[in-house]
């Protein structure tokens, strides 16, 4: 065991104190107003985060999960229809499409973004084809201008699962504003975290915006009055608080996160070169904010316990594609359906990367990896 610090995944808990004393002052207010549930602060918020995003509607919801079934909801996808979107993502990507009784199809990836691959998309659409989701994962976007061209074409509204990707953007169009809407996830671990649970739907749309209000708050119009049946999406007025309080910080974590990667990216360079490891790229003209800072490793899991053994934490996103979960069986996928996405999971690991994170942690943990792929 290496007797220096452990290095942490992500450590939540190095937090300026200047910033504590803002949210602890913002919490403040929520217990002063009495209102717990879409109070103040969400108004306020869901006005900033819009702007932040670029969009001109935000939606505050109870998770980035909800942000999702909230948004297939307002597209009436339901029993019979299928929702595109990847297989190498988290859960909810899919899970939602089912909850929906809907049926989620899955496109490969591309094996240097880990994106939706657009060459592979229009070949699985059908007449049935309600929505076309793709996911931005580890803070890159997806490709997004063939995707949108092949959805236009087709009039198929396009849901970004924007959840790993605030601040991130494709040829200059910010993530949030390049389809229908976007799901956003502010859970803990997210570039933007609050302190438990919450979410947001954007969308430029003032109808779909309202429809998605209503959504939220069981379809209601206006009180116990319901066009429609919906849930209990909404977000707590103390996430709002403490979300309002690192909004004007994100630009600079995010920047953080990108200096790290390019620490990691020279450090790592050699090792790269030799083909001993494959380092995250950035696509031309897509702004990546590293959500993950994620490499590929043939020894991969190998690599991992020699890392633990010397106090660093690395994690793996993801290690089963949605078309291989027990619960997605009956899709009829199997074990080949998708080559990139099974390579992937067999081989990416996540180093840590959190704005916090110093210099010579980044060094230390090159070094580790270098040492264990030798
Ligand atoms: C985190 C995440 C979600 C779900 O967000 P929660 O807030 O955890 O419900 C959905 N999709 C992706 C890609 C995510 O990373």
């Amino acid at each position: 065991m290496d007797s220096r610090k452990p290095i942490p995944l992500l450590d939540l808990t190095r937090q300026d104190p200047e910033l504590a004393r803002e949210i602890a002052r913002r919490v403040g207010e929520v217990f002063a107003t009495g209102r717990f549930v879409m109070g103040p602060a969400n108004e306020e918020f869901e006005r900033a985060f819009a702007a932040e995003v670029g969009s001109a509607h935000a939606i505050g919801v109870s998770s980035g999960t909800d942000a999702l079934l909230v948004a297939l909801m307002a597209l009436g996808v339901g029993p019979g229809d299928e929702v595109i979107t990847s297989p190498f993502t988290f859960f909810a990507s899919a899970g939602e499409v089912s909850r929906l009784n809907a049926r989620p199809v899955f496109v490969d990836i591309e094996p240097g973004t880990f994106n939706l691959d657009p060459a592979l998309l229009e070949a699985a659409i059908t007449a049935r084809t309600k929505a076309i989701q793709p996911v931005h994962l580890y803070g890159q976007c997806a490709d997004m201008r063939p995707i949108l061209e092949i959805a236009g074409r087709r009039g198929i509204p396009v849901v970004e699962d924007a959840c790993q990707a605030i601040g991130a953007a494709d040829r200059g169009r910010a993530a949030g504003t390049l389809g229908a809407m976007a799901a956003f996830s502010f859970y803990p671990t997210k570039n933007l975290g609050g302190a438990g649970d919450a979410g947001a739907v954007t969308t430029d749309d003032a109808g779909t915006a309202r429809l998605l209000r209503s959504l939220r708050m069981h379809g209601e119009t206006e009180r116990y009055h319901h066009a429609r049946v919906g849930g209990n999406f909404r977000m707590d007025a103390i996430q709002a608080a403490v979300l309002l309080a690192k909004l004007p910080h994100l630009k600079s974590w995010n920047e953080r996160r990108r200096a790290i990667a390019a620490r990691y990216g020279e450090r790592l360079s050699d090792a790269a070169l030799s083909g001993r490891l494959t380092l995250p790229r950035e696509a031309p003209g897509r702004r990546h904010v590293y959500h993950q800072y994620v490499v590929r490793v043939p020894d991969r899991d190998g690599v991992r316990e020699k890392l633990a053994a010397q106090g660093i934490a690395t994690a793996v996103f993801y290690p089963v594609p949605l078309h291989r979960q027990e619960c997605f069986a009956e899709l009829g996928y199997r074990e080949g359906s998708f080559p990139e996405a099974e390579k992937a999971a067999k081989e990416v690991l996540a180093l840590p990367i959190f704005a916090g994170l110093t210099d010579d942690e980044v060094d230390r943990v090159a070094e580790a990896l270098i040492d264990s792929i030798a």
